[in-house]
């Protein structure tokens, strides 16, 4: 089992199952227009299942399905059902916006899929519109609603951003908590498509920390665990939330994670311009060996730290210009799954 050049083993594998999404969310795709992966380069179910068995033979044991919107792949349950399957998966979560979640959830919890992770930015018609461009809070919220008793709870990702949502925070844990749901807190980061990203709208987790202390009273961190991305804390009822700090308090030295493009690109890091190709590897009937020897090769040389570096960097402004994005789709948050 590789580890890269910082000693970080690799264990957490994203799969996109699609570039498409039934949202728009402002921090993500806020253009009119893209350019999509075409769709005879997107990778069969066996074709996932061949790269994610390397993977397992490489140390992976977590992988989550995302997108794009997971949702919108074709039969995913079956694709769930498949790796369920592999028992050296000891993790298989799924993310997904939760518009389509009411009508899958039973279907994907009934294939074996241990969690679910749901985006959910606020509680507000109006305002989920403005976020997403279309309001389907409605659907979301049956999603949610459906899904948490199936799967024993499940987890809520907020993006948090100034001006826009900072003002629900509390309404947001209050939700959760009738749902049995942790929430978790995300930085809003300068990462693909997120061309409207500042500075000036980041609230960092500081200030999120402050903003809930003032309505809760005093909040208690968790004692840390390695390499998951969020730092948990508790309210003084005993509420748990999570708040993942990508840009202000970046996680990368404990970087476990990377992620498989749905035509099969395979990135080190949420923030590498470069990729690997294991689809024309697997396409070219390369051998399980030989794709593992590429993985392992690439793994050992990794030295990413994406976030890390960009809080180092002066004159921070959203990382890739349009212009690259459009000539390279794979740059986009919803090609990378996040
Ligand atoms: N469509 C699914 C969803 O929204 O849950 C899965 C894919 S989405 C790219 C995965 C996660 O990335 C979401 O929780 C989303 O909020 C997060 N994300 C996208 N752009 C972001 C940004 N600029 N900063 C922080 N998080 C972002
Ligand atoms: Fe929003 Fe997820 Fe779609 Fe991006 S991929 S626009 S975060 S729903
Ligand atoms: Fe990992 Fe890159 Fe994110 Fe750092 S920026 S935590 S190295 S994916």
């Amino acid at each position: 089992m590789p580890n890269d050049t910082f000693g970080r083993p690799l264990r957490n594998l994203r799969v996109s199952v699609t570039d498409r999404c039934n949202l728009r969310c402002a921090y993500c795709m806020p253009e009119q227009e893209y350019v999509w992966l075409p769709r005879e380069d997107m990778l069969q179910f066996e074709e996932i299942e061949k790269l994610v068995d390397v993977f397992l033979d490489e140390g992976v044991d977590k992988v989550r399905l995302t997108g794009g919107e997971p949702l919108l792949r074709r039969d995913l349950p079956v694709l769930v059902g498949r790796l369920a399957a592999r028992s050296r998966i000891h993790d298989l979560a799924l993310t997904t916006n939760g518009v389509l979640l009411a009508e899958h959830a039973r279907s994907l919890r009934e294939a074996g899929l241990h969690r679910v992770t749901v985006s959910l930015d606020t509680l507000r018609h109006e305002r989920f519109r403005d976020l997403a461009r279309y309001d389907e809070l409605d659907r979301v919220l049956d999603g949610i609603g459906v899904a948490a008793p199936l799967f024993g709870g499940l987890k809520i990702d907020t993006v948090v951003i100034r001006g826009v949502n900072d003002d629900e925070l509390v309404d947001i844990i209050e939700f959760g908590r009738t749902h049995g749901a942790e929430v978790r807190f995300i930085e809003y980061m300068d990462v693909g498509g997120a061309t409207q990203w500042s500075t000036g709208r980041v609230v960092s987790k500081a200030d999120m920390l402050e903003t809930l202390a003032r309505h809760y009273g005093a909040i208690s961190a968790l004692p840390e665990e390695s390499s998951a991305p969020a730092r948990r804390y508790r309210l003084p009822d005993g509420a748990v939330f999570g708040i993942i700090a990508s840009t202000t308090a970046p996680f990368c030295s404990d970087c476990d994670r990377s992620r498989l493009t749905a035509d099969g690109m395979w990135y080190l890091c949420l923030y590498a311009t470069e990729g690997v190709d294991l689809r024309r590897a697997l396409r070219a009937d390369a051998s399980h060996d030989a794709i593992a020897s590429i993985i392992r090769g690439t793994w050992e040389r990794r030295r990413d730290r994406g976030a890390e570096d960009r809080l180092a960097s002066s004159n921070r402004s959203p990382l890739i210009s349009l212009d690259r994005l459009r000539r390279d789709p794979h740059l986009e948050m919803h090609t990378r799954g996040g």
